[in-house]
């Protein structure tokens, strides 16, 4: 078995400051990474696990009785999610690889030559055989051009502008999330003590965002989180990222599967993206194994139908209900307006439902 990787990531050092990427982590996405022994290491690196979630719209209060607050022992868990670097995910997960045997190849896909019996995998000076290639190369994947695989895309007007920032207040291991009118802004609790910042928003602002000095750009956030840690400074570099969903038409082609990124992108705002893939190789892991056990074909086109369904429908599901979130969220109507913010507290009040999304959030249902 190898992997692929032209960039593989350096396992960061104790005295390296903590990276502007990193992701929430899901309890289900945790369990796999415990799984495969790459979770210890993440955590020893400092990773937040947060007990609380709370969502709230920009025309009401922050704790008022509009806003939505999750709770992990509302579910009986010790929490909600994780906050980990996504260098210190990368570094663990491809330790954890080569500890278990599989060749890793500090190189890029050069070309792919699909036949019926056998896929062949060109990098720099030599080519690969196997059975099946499984394409984790991101949205972007060559892959999957490569496989002729198509998708429909939707650019999202936003960007995301991302930071860390030292808090006036503690962030008490809450995850918060501010709707406002050009699109969510999220604080994330980290290890050390400050929050990262993931502010979706129009391209125009985030362009004024990134070039003013870091005080006028402290107190930009601090005034659109509603001063809901105090003050808020800027400790980090920034960066944007343009924001857009897609979603492969077919996950699967002669000897080539997509998982991840290769296959479905969504909006960042609920923080899903990285979890969906960490889904897909669990489905995708149980059908190989299954097909292994019965000394089947693991690139038989129907192992790679089972896996390529199941996973294609849960993900496109996924990613309608955030392409909902997001347009109601951003929707200028007054109407629509008032109707989210009272969802946003009947979610509140109604148990059952509110337990159902949580499971939903954790990866669990
Ligand atoms: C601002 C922002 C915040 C986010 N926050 C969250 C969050 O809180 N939680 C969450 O779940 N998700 C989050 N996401 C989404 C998450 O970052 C992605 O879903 C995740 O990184 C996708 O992982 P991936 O491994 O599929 O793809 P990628 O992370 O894109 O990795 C692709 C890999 O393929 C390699 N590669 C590329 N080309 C080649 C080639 N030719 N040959 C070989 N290898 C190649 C690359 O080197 C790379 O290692 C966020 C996204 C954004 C933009």
């Amino acid at each position: 078995m190898a992997v692929l990787e032209p960039h593989p990531a350096r396992p960061p050092l104790t005295s390296d400051p903590v990276d502007l990427r990193v992701s929430a982590l899901s309890r289900a996405a945790e369990a796999l990474l415990r799984q495969v022994g790459a979770w210890s290491q993440i955590v020893a690196r400092g990773a937040c696990p947060y007990e609380q979630m709370m969502v709230w719209d920009a025309a009401t209060l922050a704790g008022g009785p509009d806003t939505l607050l999750f709770d992990a022992a509302e579910v009986g868990e010790p929490n909600l999610g994780t906050i980990a670097e996504n260098v210190s995910i990368a570094a663990s997960t491809l330790r954890c690889a080569q500890q278990a045997g599989v060749t890793v190849y500090s190189s890029a896909l050069q070309g792919l030559v699909l036949r019926p019996d056998v896929a062949e995998v060109m990098i720099e000076g030599r080519t690969l055989r196997t059975r099946l290639v499984v394409a984790a190369d991101g949205a972007e994947s060559p892959t999957r051009r490569f496989a002729g695989l198509s998708e429909s895309i939707e650019d999202y007007p936003q960007q995301a502008v991302i930071a860390h920032l030292t808090t006036q207040l503690p962030h008490a291991g809450v995850a918060r999330q501010r709707f406002l009118a050009t699109g969510p802004l999220a604080l994330l609790p980290l290890a050390d003590g400050r929050v990262s910042l993931v502010w979706s928003t129009t391209p125009d602002e985030a362009v004024r965002l990134l070039a003013c000095d870091d005080a006028a750009f402290s107190a930009r956030v601090t005034e659109a989180s509603a001063g809901v840690l105090g003050a808020l400074t800027v400790s980090s570099p920034r960066a944007a990222w343009p924001l857009r969903r897609f979603n492969a038409r077919c996950y699967q082609a002669t000897r080539v599967v997509l998982v991840g990124d290769a296959a479905h992108l969504v909006h960042p705002l609920a923080g899903q993206g990285v979890n969906q893939g960490f889904l897909d190789a669990r489905r995708l892991v149980a059908e190989l194994g299954r097909a292994l056990h019965a000394k089947e074909d693991i690139g038989d086109a129907r192992c790679l139908g089972r896996y390529a369904r199941a996973r294609a429908t849960e993900n496109a599901v996924m990613g309608a209900a955030l392409d909902g979130l997001y347009r109601l969220f951003t929707a200028s109507d007054t109407w629509i307006g008032s109707a989210r913010r009272t969802a946003l507290g009947l979610i509140q009040q109604v148990a059952p439902i509110k337990g159902l999304l949580i499971k939903r959030a954790l990866g669990l249902s």
